[in-house]
């Protein structure tokens, strides 16, 4: 299961692809370009505009029509209707930003790379191989376990 997102959804992307799932996200690309990246790739589109919908899956495509408010409330409609899980496992996870698999990097190799307090304080560090970013359950962690909370409590009222 692979999914495309239109150019509204890139935080919806981000978590998304935290959770492990493989988004193509680009805030730049046509509608008709999203369409057929789709096709081309066997994804699914995801939108906020309910026209690109319809035009999508009148050509046959894949698509999910995202009316959440909140990002909770998108994830519930996603993970409902994807049948996917809440729960991040960074084993799983993809870069935020570049949709790459992130590795468990060990810590010794990233001393000159993390702030001396980071590295002081937390032991495990995943970097992406692509773009080289750092990823580690700072105190921003508590925010995102927050939120996926939520989004199951959500979950349990989508029809
Ligand atoms: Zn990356």
């Amino acid at each position: 299961m692979k999914f495309i997102a239109d150019g509204m959804l890139g935080k919806l992307t981000r978590w998304l692809r935290m959770l492990g799932q493989d988004v193509k996200y680009s805030n730049q690309s046509e509608d008709a370009e999203l369409i057929a990246m789709a096709k081309k790739e066997h994804r699914i589109l995801l939108t906020r505009d309910l026209e690109l919908y319809q035009h999508a899956v009148a050509k046959g495509i894949d698509g999910f029509y995202v009316e959440g408010r909140t990002e909770a409330e998108k994830l519930a409609e996603l993970a409902e209707r994807f049948d996917f899980s809440l729960t991040i496992d960074l084993r799983r996870s993809r870069c935020p930003r570049c949709n790459t698999k992130i590795r468990l990097t060990p810590k010794e190799k990233l001393a000159d790379k993390v702030e001396k307090n980071t590295f002081t304080y937390y032991d495990e560090f995943w970097k992406c191989p692509k773009c080289g970013h750092i990823y580690w359950q700072g105190a921003h962690w508590k925010g995102i376990l927050a939120t996926l909370e939520e989004a199951k409590k959500n979950q349990k009222f989508v029809a």
